[in-house]
């Protein structure tokens, strides 16, 4: 068996440890006689490995009790309407800050279901390379909350800060407007303040596990905004309630997303390790396209993603000798977005060192002997 490197933005590289154990544990879990697969979510077994990965994963990002941690279906695409139906009940009107594809998608079906979404900042005047500043995001006076994208996986734009900082957002009469956040694609990939946040949703098939699992971080006082012509399936409160049980969770996501954190908790030794590891293997790729006359990416410094890497180059008729040849050496799915073109590199947390290593020796060679 060869496991090759895998940057794929998504559905993402596992850590080879955890899929090491859920095979272990595949046909016969812990003496039960049964698969994780085939059990009932209301088995004291499975409620034991639910609540196990809720249990760790507070204790990864130090979630306050004052939260709710929800685990969920149908992408962060369906949060991105379940969010305005949870938080609108009381009127008012989302408030956005659009750093590229995803959260204009956010915005667009926002718009969709509600008619009216407001663009308090946006980078698209820059082409999406460095986000708005703190000073350049104008709420409405009726925000009811204001959304972010806090790193872009496609055009590989991070937020370098959290929107209203410590004291959070304010409207004129000094109420507070809730922040919301798709973590997709950078949640557990360092420490974070979560009492920042109202909402914090994130898909896990980049950072988190396999698809089919979304995870939401919901704080207690934001339940009673919802409106009630909603899908009750949507509903943060009705989730919160049922121990996201409500209909059949998406078991084995939900397991396989606890293996993780337990190997994150165990084997990585927490998120301020994580962190560490990510900053290095960012550093080392952004330093080759630095230093190279071939490769170049064009995200402001400080906006740089440590999580998803996009690159082109100089001249793009290289592009498919790059892609085989990578492919050749081990180093999967490095083609970029069908959007945008050129390369892309995701560098989740399950990425390790080597092969950010393998990759930088590789993109060496291919510019001395191409370039
Ligand atoms: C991948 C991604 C999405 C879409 O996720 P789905 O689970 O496919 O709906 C949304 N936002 C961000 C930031 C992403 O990276």
């Amino acid at each position: 068996m060869t496991r090759h490197f895998n940057f794929c933005a998504g559905p993402a590289a596992l850590p080879e440890a955890v899929l090491a154990r859920a095979r272990d544990e595949m046909l016969d879990y812990r003496g039960r006689g049964l698969s994780v697969m085939e059990m009932s979510h209301r088995s004291s077994d499975y409620v034991a490995i639910a609540e196990r990965a809720e249990r760790d994963l507070r204790e990864l990002l130090a979630i306050p009790d004052n939260y709710r941690v929800l685990f969920t279906q149908g992408g962060a695409t369906q949060q991105f309407a379940a969010l305005p139906y949870n938080l609108l009940g009381a009127g008012g009107t989302a408030n956005f800050v659009q750093t590229g594809i995803w959260g204009s998608k956010a915005i667009k079906e926002a718009r969709h279901l509600f008619g009216d979404a407001v663009v308090a900042a946006s980078s698209e005047a820059n082409g999406h390379t460095a986000v708005p500043r703190q000073s350049e995001i104008e709420l409405s006076e009726d925000a009811a909350y204001l959304h972010y994208t806090a790193n872009e996986t496609i055009g590989g734009l991070e937020f370098d800060y959290t929107p209203g900082g410590a004291e959070g957002l304010r409207r004129r009469d000094g109420s507070e407007v809730p922040l919301a956040c798709d973590m997709s694609s950078s949640i557990l990939s360092g420490p974070l303040d979560v009492s920042r946040f109202g909402v914090i949703y994130a898909g896990a098939q980049k950072n988190i596990g396999p698809a089919g699992l979304v995870v939401a971080i919901v704080r207690d006082d934001l339940l009673d905004r919802a409106r009630a012509d909603m899908p009750s399936l949507f509903s943060y409160r009705a989730l919160a309630e049922a121990g996201s049980m409500i209909n059949t969770p998406a078991t084995y996501s939900w397991y396989l997303a606890g293996l993780v954190f337990e190997w994150l908790k165990d084997d990585i030794g927490g998120l301020v390790a994580m962190g560490a590891s990510n900053d290095r293997k960012a550093s080392k790729l952004y330093a080759t396209i630095d230093a190279s006359e071939l490769y170049s990416n064009p995200i402001a410094p400080v906006n740089r993603s440590r999580m998803n890497v996009p690159f082109v180059l100089a001249d793009s008729r290289l592009d498919e000798a790059f892609l085989a040849e990578s492919e050749e050496a081990g180093l999967l799915n490095l083609k970029g977005h069908r959007s945008v073109g050129g390369m892309r590199a995701s560098l989740y947390n399950a990425v390790p060192e080597a092969a950010v290593d393998a990759l930088v020796d590789f993109m060496s060679d291919f510019e001395k002997r191409r370039g």
